[in-house]
């Protein structure tokens, strides 16, 4: 087949803050030295989405050191804040009850921290990239890297206009070879040019499996009449997760009349019959929870993965032709539950490397090596050292997590010493308990969601909460989500584990119906978030891209 193909110098897949951040700081440097090279470089940025930030979802409070490198005091000044973290507060919670601690724990302060929508600040950040020359393309999936000789020189983009069956439409359209001198991957988590790369060139090696949690969150809106809140945050713990599922629970009072509300939930839970969407409904029943929300609507809905693995977890950063930023990388300070700091401190260093690379005009792995060591000076990552041990900790239950979490901050990291391992996710799975739990002492089995406490305001089931993601697909295409082996579904996962994947996706893509013996899957209402591929117990689920444009609309998450 015939493709077109386009050239440019740097290409940054994904339009998130870490990829963004790389062009900003790419493109100043030429600005600021016009004389260094004859032409500044031709950036590209492709975006799956239809538009920068629609597939953006985040807490999100600012740490606003790296931003303040990055930006200029103006620009820094016109960042669409929604307000400043004025009463911060940290709670335990049990199924009624809570404990206030009696002071946030130092990694934890957010004090006079703007509180932002990264949909809105990346789209701001990409009306900067285009202000200095980039060029971003919005609904454009990148399915494959190209390489040659064992250096990153593209990427291929997905084929439009393919039905359902893997026929070519009328409309059909060959996706484009796009060459490039160094291609910077910042796709979220588990992305999937990121994967491929890592594992191809074992880059993950020598580090850690990466932990992944699934966050999922609602923004509330209340009532004009509720007393103005905007500023008051919380962090929680406890309720409704149990001893050994890792997790927390958010809420930031972002507005007067808007609260962002998310529950996160580590995805090495043991438990088959948990489901994160009924964790969730569990968590806003909260009373304390419930106090600030009730009166309230839901006005939009999401869920993506985190990796919070850590310093360990993070791989090979670059290799030739191609770096990895953000949380592609694994930059995220789990302890803290922030990695927007971090992606935009990889974006600075992935910047000022590729300024020297273009001068030089070598990509090579050897010119591309100083990436990692420029992210090692940063402060985030050194953050980042002193709690490298903390998240696997907890993989032993929350007593140990929380001792290791009190060691790391007193000690500045030296306890725990050495490296503790830990396994991948998907292992963390244990088959249905017929009997007795042993971790839990329940009797295990899987149970409907919770309808008594359905309404369609704050306790919306998963249907309903699809609709507040705007989420769709074009329907005659491909099935981006395939089940490798469905005769491992019905041999081994149902009996074994009664059909997680029914469970741990929030987007309920999966189904099956009763009496059936094959999992039904509803593509158009994936939410892109990976928890099937990385969760699922049996390894037998792959997220491909679907066409571009397709998945989330996130707004102002
Ligand atoms: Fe997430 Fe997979 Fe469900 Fe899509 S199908 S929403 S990627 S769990």
């Amino acid at each position: 087949m015939e493709r077109e193909s386009l050239d440019v110098d740097i290409l940054a897949v994904g339009a998130g803050v870490a990829c963004l951040s790389t062009v900003i700081r790419l493109l100043k440097k030429f600005k600021q030295n016009p004389s260094a090279a004859k032409e500044p470089p031709k950036v590209l940025i492709l975006e799956k989405g239809h538009e920068v930030g629609a597939h953006v979802l985040s807490g999100a409070i600012i740490d606003t050191a790296p931003l303040k490198d990055l930006l200029t005091s103006d620009e820094f000044s016109k960042l669409p804040v929604k307000s400043v973290v004025q009463d911060e507060s940290f709670y335990f919670l049990t199924n009624k009850l809570h404990f206030r601690l009696p002071y946030v724990p130092p990694p934890m302060h957010s004090k006079g921290l703007p509180i932002v929508s990264l949909g809105e600040v990346t789209r701001y950040l990409g009306k900067l990239c285009e202000g200095l020359g980039a060029e971003i393309y919005c609904d454009f999936t990148a399915v494959s890297l190209l390489e040659k000789d064992g250096q990153i020189i593209g990427v291929r983009l997905g084929d439009k206009g393919v039905d359902k069956k893997g026929n070519q439409k009328p409309s059909f359209e060959p996706g484009m070879d796009i060459m490039a001198k160094a291609v910077v991957l910042g796709e979220g988590a588990h992305g999937l040019l990121t994967e491929k790369l890592l594992g191809d060139k074992g880059m993950n090696t020598s580090s850690n499996p990466q932990a992944y949690a699934i966050g999922i969150k609602e923004m509330i809106e209340l009532p004009m009449t509720r007393p103005n809140l905007a500023g008051t945050i919380i962090h929680t713990f406890g309720h409704p997760h149990d001893y050994f599922t890792y997790g927390g629970g958010f809420l930031y009072a972002m507005t007067n009349n808007l609260i962002a509300i998310g529950l996160v939930t580590a995805l090495d839970y043991r438990k088959a019959e948990l489901r994160p969407h009924e964790l969730f409904r569990a968590y806003k029943r909260h009373p304390l929870i419930n106090s600030f929300i009730v009166g309230g609507h839901a006005i939009q809905y999401g869920a993506k993965v985190l990796p919070e693995g850590g310093l360990f977890s993070v791989p090979q950063m670059s290799i030739g032709g191609a770096i990895v930023v953000g949380d592609s990388a694994g930059l995220l300070d789990a302890l803290r539950l922030k990695g927007i700091h971090l992606a935009i401190e990889s974006g600075i260093a992935a910047g000022d490397t590729l300024y020297d690379c273009y001068l030089a005009n070598d990509f090579t792995a050897t010119a591309l090596a100083p990436y990692q060591q420029r992210m090692t000076t940063k402060s985030g990552w050194k953050q980042m050292e002193r709690t490298k041990n903390v998240r696997t900790l907890f993989d032993y239950g929350r007593l140990p997590g929380l001792m290791a979490a009190g060691m790391s901050s007193f000690t500045g990291g030296l306890l725990p010493p050495g490296r503790w391992t830990r396994r991948p996710d998907y292992q963390g799975m244990r088959p249905l308990h017929t009997s007795t739990c042993c971790c839990c002492g329940t009797t295990c089995a899987p149970k409907e969601p919770e309808k008594k406490y359905s309404d369609d305001k704050l306790q919306m089931n998963i249907e309903t909460d699809l609709y507040y993601s705007g989420t769709k697909h074009e329907e005659d295409q491909p099935c981006h989500l395939v089940i490798v082996d469905p005769e491992l579904c019905r041999t081994k996962c149902f009996s074994l584990y009664g059909a997680p994947c029914t469970r741990f996706c929030p987007a309920e893509v999966y189904k099956l119906p009763e009496g059936e013996q094959k999992i039904h899957i509803e593509p158009a209402n994936c939410l892109h978030c990976k928890t099937c591929q990385i969760k699922d117990p049996l390894c037998n689920i792959r997220w491909q891209a679907p066409e571009g444009g397709g998945g989330p609309n996130y707004k102002d998450m």
